[in-house]
């Protein structure tokens, strides 16, 4: 089993009358990437603060390597942060500011060289030593700050939304390289961001925070696969959230039709199924029920058909015949795959 690097106890942090973090508790272990996901003011940005101790904890601990740092100042814990305002100094050159930790740590002129020759190498900005931040667009900004993050091998890299002032194109390449770049220097990564697909692409492990709390963690597929809550579903998007009656026997009852579903539940039930779990067709195929069209919206060119049913419920889902032109108001066929349901708690 990998080693444990990082471990949150009981983390607490209030700011007047608000609550920002209520009892964190976390172990990271070395190498991985974890990201903390979740809507505005859940307590992401607060939460890094503490573990790079620039925000002090109202109460709890932070291991660091199995050392107690709780009470450390920022430069004696071995973390680097990474924030989305990049805060590179505009006066120094790209390698001024890579090497600038290790200047005032009193590096070697020599030494300093050859680490900056091998960071730029490290983002890809072979060639841009010279250049100011003011001649660099903003993703060379952020590679030179990721460089200069991690130019004295931190154990972890804190990185705070460091693509949300990028455009979508430049996000989506960006993405890949902070990827990649986890990858080859096996630096442990935690990363903030709001953005769904950011999360699931790069990360061995997704946090999802709301109000100041864990509400679930797993890995991307898990958490995409089975979002325990109502806010995790619509949080992670594209799933259908509606209600069904459980039966005996691992059987649900939704419009009138009976479904077994694998999963136990009784009573009135919240359920959750992803839209490409749910296929529209414009004939009835086997166990499909009719519902009408209530609208029509692309998702990555994909397009995703909203259904009203006749208990009221209104489900989206993908066409089967990606040629067939469904608009709003045709009756259709609608199959939801019970195999790929499940239960949400709230
Ligand atoms: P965002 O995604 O918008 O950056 P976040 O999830 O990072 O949000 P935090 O910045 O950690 O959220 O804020 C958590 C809560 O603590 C919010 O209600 C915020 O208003 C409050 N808060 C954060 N910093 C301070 C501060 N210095 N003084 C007072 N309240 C603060």
């Amino acid at each position: 089993m990998q080693e444990e690097i990082l471990r949150l106890e009981g983390i607490e942090k209030t700011f007047g009358s608000v609550k920002a973090l209520d009892g964190i508790s976390l172990s990271v272990k070395r190498g991985e990437f974890v990201s903390l996901l979740g809507p505005s003011g859940c307590g992401k940005t607060t939460l890094l603060r503490i573990i790079a101790g620039l925000t002090p904890q109202s109460a709890g601990s932070v291991i660091l390597d199995g050392k107690d740092i709780t009470n450390f100042p920022p430069e004696k814990r071995a973390v680097n942060t990474i924030f989305q305002s990049y805060a590179l100094f505009p006066h120094m050159t790209v390698e001024e500011n890579i090497g600038y930790g290790l200047k005032i740590q009193g590096t070697k002129k020599g030494e300093i060289k050859e680490k900056v020759a091998e960071m730029l190498s490290l983002v890809s900005l072979d060639g841009c030593e010279k250049k100011y931040p003011s001649q660099l667009s903003g993703g060379q900004k952020q590679r030179v700050a990721i460089a200069r993050g991690l130019i004295k091998k931190p154990e972890i890299l804190l990185l705070d939304e460091p693509l949300g002032a990028l455009d979508l194109q430049l996000r989506r390449y960006l993405t890949d390289e902070i990827k990649r770049i986890h990858q080859e220097t096996k630096t442990t990564f935690i990363y903030i961001t709001h953005d769904r697909d950011e999360a699931m692409n790069m990360s061995d492990r997704m946090i999802i925070m709301n109000k100041g709390k864990f509400v679930q963690e797993g890995t991307p597929r898990e958490i995409y696969k089975n979002p325990k809550t109502r806010f995790v579903a619509d949080f992670i998007g594209l799933s259908n959230v509606f209600e069904a009656q459980g039966l005996e026997d691992k059987k649900i009852s939704f419009c009138d039709r009976l479904y077994d579903v694998p999963f136990e539940a009784k009573g009135k039930v919240s359920l959750c199924l992803r839209t490409e779990d749910v296929t529209v067709s414009v004939a009835p195929t086997e166990n499909s029920l009719e519902a009408k069209v209530t609208g029509k919206s692309y998702v990555g060119g994909i397009a995703v058909i909203s259904c009203i049913f006749p208990d009221g419920s209104i489900l989206s889902g993908t066409k089967q015949d990606k040629n067939l032109d469904i608009n709003t108001g045709d009756r259709v066929f609608v199959t939801l795959d019970m195999d790929s349901i499940s239960p949400l708690e709230d």
